[in-house]
């Protein structure tokens, strides 16, 4: 989870760099306004905690792609279990714990997001 506000002159993506479930814990560690430089424009401003928001890291999105390509690889490997014993329980179980998995891994990860951008702090 990353923790960006927009900057103040060019709107580009200006990242703090803290980790914290919400405003309220973040207000503890930086107090209420923070002041960044833009990466983009090189312009310092300050920023009060409530124009951050949470918002997920790329990471989120090959959660998936890598839960698919996971149960392929286990199809092709288990193929000959199966072709022995002829229990689908030995391809379908992988791929249904993988998924388990990455639906667990996703949700409360945008639980986190979500929970962080809920609040605002006091301004
Ligand atoms: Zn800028």
């Amino acid at each position: 989870m990353k923790i960006v506000a927009s900057c103040n002159n060019c709107r580009a993506e200006v990242r703090l760099k803290k980790k914290a479930s919400n405003r309220y814990e973040l207000s503890k560690v930086v107090g209420n306004y923070v002041e960044l430089e833009c990466s983009t424009c090189k312009t310092t401003s300050k920023y009060h905690l409530n124009s951050f928001d949470a918002e997920k890291s790329k990471w989120i999105y090959f959660v998936y792609p890598f839960t698919i390509l996971l149960s392929v690889l286990s199809v092709i490997y288990l193929w000959e279990i199966l072709a022995k014993t002829m229990s689908y329980g030995v391809i379908v179980t992988p791929i249904v714990v993988f998924n388990l998995i990455a639906w667990a891994v996703t949700s409360s990860y945008e639980h986190k997001v979500r929970y962080f951008n809920k609040f605002l702090a006091e301004s």
